[in-house]
C-alpha cells in the first residue's frame, strides 16, 4: 500500500484538495460581495446597467471557477482510478513539471496544444472528453 500508485500521487492529491478549497472560498467571498452590492438599490437606469454588467462578470468568473472545480474533481477521480498522470490522447506519462504547475492537467503539453488548436477551430472537444470517460 505504501508504495502503491495512490501514495505516489499523494502530494498531488493534497495540492488538488487545497486548490479546490481555495476556489470554493473565493467563490463564496464573491457571492458575499455580490449580496452586499445588491443592498444598494439602483436609483436610475445607469446604475441598473452597471449592476447588470457586474452580475455578468460575476457569472462569468463563477463559470470559470466551476469549470476549474470540475477539472480538480476529475483529477482526484483519476488518482482514485490510477489513471492520473497519463495523457489519454497519447497514453504517455505527463511530466512532473507540468503536474507540479497544473496538477489537474488531463493531457500532456503537446496533446493539450493540439486540443487547443482544434478547440480554436470550433471542434466540440467537450463531447470527445465526455466519450473518453
Ligand atoms: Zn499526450
Amino acid at each position: 500500500m505504501k508504495n502503491g500508485p495512490k501514495s505516489k500521487f499523494a502530494a498531488y492529491r493534497k495540492m488538488l484538495e487545497k486548490k479546490a478549497e481555495e476556489v470554493r472560498r473565493s467563490m463564496s467571498a464573491q457571492k458575499a460581495a455580490q449580496v452586499v452590492s445588491r443592498l444598494d438599490v439602483p436609483s436610475d437606469e445607469g446604475d441598473l446597467s452597471q449592476q447588470h454588467h457586474e452580475e455578468w462578470i460575476f457569472l462569468n468568473r463563477n463559470t470559470l471557477d466551476m469549470k476549474l472545480l470540475r477539472e480538480i474533481a476529475d483529477a482526484l477521480h483519476r488518482i482514485e482510478n490510477d489513471t492520473y498522470g497519463i495523457c489519454p490522447e497519447c497514453e504517455e506519462p505527463i511530466s512532473n513539471k507540468r503536474l507540479d504547475a497544473v496538477p489537474w492537467a488531463r493531457y500532456c503539453v503537446s496533446c493539450q496544444e493540439q486540443i487547443a488548436v482544434r478547440q480554436a477551430a470550433g471542434e466540440m472537444v467537450d463531447e470527445l472528453e465526455e466519450a473518453s470517460r
